[in-house]
């Protein structure tokens, strides 16, 4: 086989990003290559071929672009015949942009797909056996739109000059313009709209004023943007690489006066138009006029992939914006982690507090706590909680929070879990009745696993943005006596590949 012959082939399978996944037949085609070449792969169906943007169920005409010793990639050329499951990407720039690569798929069989991937990693990864019937539900949203109220927006600069401001292209670090991202709070386009005018003037004047990832050289990175969705409380903060935006004193103040002038103008355009539109979201949540709360710059002089760097300083307003999940209200900064969904994440919570199945005498451990959120949900209900978190921006907003809300019952700890949990249960003893994980994407370091296996907890939850992961860790644990009981997956991440998963794991069967 080989690079840029076109074949047609029909789409089996969705792989674990997303990526559509056929067969090419035509065994004699193999460029010298042997059956045995293609190991498992080369199975009766012939070769396997990796697609983006397809569906199962299309028939399409591919063209090889990589070939690899077990597989090849085809880049989709034609849909000769579309999949009963494939609908119109409701945006534009859905199959550039890295961000929702299902969008393709109707909502239904997104869903479908991500229930499927979990079943599949607690099966393979996980050694669970009746894992289909363990999985309670997919609990996806009813309008998946507009959902997220945090956008992150890398800047730069095309190569005539022009502004880009929108997402990456799968992949690379290619930014895609959009002036409109359809999964974020309808804020956002104005901001993203003002904004672009503001830094091609400021560019336009200067040209470091936009960031050049290649040549590490420039200012401006990054826009992040939180809206509190029952407050309607606004942070905008703009990363730069630097500490300022001029060092012409004069400069400087007046590039913020005007920074502040134009987000205040988009903030007062949304009001005005989408108050009046959308009449359904002001009675769902409440007062839902936006105000700039927050605006602040970050500073990440770094040559790196990550966002933000550690230092905020806040320009206008508060440090921080509020918002509430059910009862419980949040003070949440720019550099602290808050779930992306909030209308997914009360659902969510409230199955975690499901799971832990408390009755208010238990002492329980919340791991990977952020700026408090399950912990506060738990401390309601419970005689103790102890968090752990690693930002220690979070955990100075968890204890806020726990005053905030009145709940005194809650201990808050700052550092990696994997640290200060063993330390913890070898100074004082204490073994929690309940203990709940809600890790990064990578899941748990083992130290940990093996303290909270020595904790023996009567039950475990653990909520999980990566099956994969969970389901390695349910193994570790599994072989340490724990249960699998129940899970419960939730769309929190509506067209994009990823979902949130809480499942309850019985203790050490003694
Ligand atoms: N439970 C919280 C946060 C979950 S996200 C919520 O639902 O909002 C995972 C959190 O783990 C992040 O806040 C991250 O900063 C933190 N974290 C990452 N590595 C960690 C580690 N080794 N120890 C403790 N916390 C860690």
């Amino acid at each position: 086989m080989n690079k840029n012959e076109e074949y047609i082939i029909t789409i089996e399978d969705i792989g674990a990003d997303g990526e559509g996944i056929g067969h090419i037949a035509d065994a004699d085609n193999t460029g010298g290559l042997s059956a045995d070449d293609f190991g498992d792969t080369k199975d009766k169906r012939g070769i396997t071929v990796f697609v983006k943007d397809t569906v199962v169920g299309d028939e399409v005409k591919v063209k090889i672009i990589k070939v690899k010793k077990n597989y090849v990639y085809g880049r989709l050329m034609e849909i000769i015949k579309p999949s009963p499951y494939r609908v119109t990407a409701a945006c534009p720039k859905a199959r550039s942009c890295g961000g929702c690569t299902l969008m393709h798929m109707s909502y239904e069989s997104q869903l479908d797909y991500k229930k499927n991937k979990v079943i599949s990693c607690l099966e393979r990864i996980g050694g669970i056996r009746d894992a289909e019937g363990l999985v309670e539900e997919i609990y996806g949203m009813d309008a998946p739109y507009n959902y997220r109220n945090k956008m992150q927006f890398p800047v730069g600069v095309d190569k005539d000059g022009n502004i880009k401001i929108g997402f990456y292209a799968g992949r690379t670090h290619s930014i895609i313009d959009l002036d409109e991202c359809i999964t974020g709070h309808k804020v956002n386009n104005y901001i993203l709209n003002n904004l672009r005018i503001w830094i091609s003037d400021n560019y336009k004047k200067d040209k470091s004023f936009v960031y050049n990832e290649e040549l590490h050289k420039g200012l401006l990175r990054h826009i992040v943007t939180r809206v509190g969705f029952s407050t309607g409380e606004l942070s905008v903060c703009l990363v730069i690489n630097g500490d300022r935006f001029s060092r012409d004193k004069s400069r400087d103040v007046k590039i913020k006066e005007e920074l502040l002038s134009c987000l205040k103008d988009a903030v007062d355009e949304y009001n005005k138009f989408y108050l009046e539109a959308d009449k359904k979201a002001v009675e769902s949540n409440g007062d839902y006029k936006v105000k700039l709360t927050n605006l602040s710059l970050n500073i990440n002089k770094e040559k790196t992939n990550k966002i933000l760097g550690d230092k905020n300083i806040t320009i206008y307003g508060e440090d921080y914006i509020t918002d509430y999940i059910g009862d419980v209200r949040f003070n949440v900064s720019p550099q602290s982690f808050f779930q992306v969904n909030p209308i997914q994440t009360k659902r969510l919570y409230g199955k975690a507090l499901e799971y832990a199945d408390l009755s208010g005498n238990e002492i329980v451990w919340d791991m990977y706590c952020g700026i408090g959120t399950i912990s506060l949900f738990l401390a309601q209900k419970a005689k103790k909680v102890y968090g752990v978190e690693i930002v220690p921006q979070a955990i100075e907003d968890a204890k806020k929070n726990a005053v905030l809300n009145s709940l005194t019952n809650t201990e808050f700890y700052c550092g990696k879990a994997e640290e200060i949990v063993p330390k913890v249960y070898e100074e004082t003893g204490i073994k929690p009745d309940v203990i709940v994980v809600d890790p990064p994407r990578k899941g748990c370091d083992t130290t940990l696993l093996d303290t909270i296996s020595d904790m023996s907890p009567k039950r475990l939850v653990y909520v999980s943005c990566d099956p994969a992961t969970l389901a390695r860790d349910i193994k570790y644990l599994s072989d340490k006596g724990f249960r699998l009981k129940k899970a419960a997956v939730y769309d929190q991440f509506c067209h994009s590949t990823h979902c949130e998963v809480v499942v309850l794991l019985s203790g050490k069967q003694k």
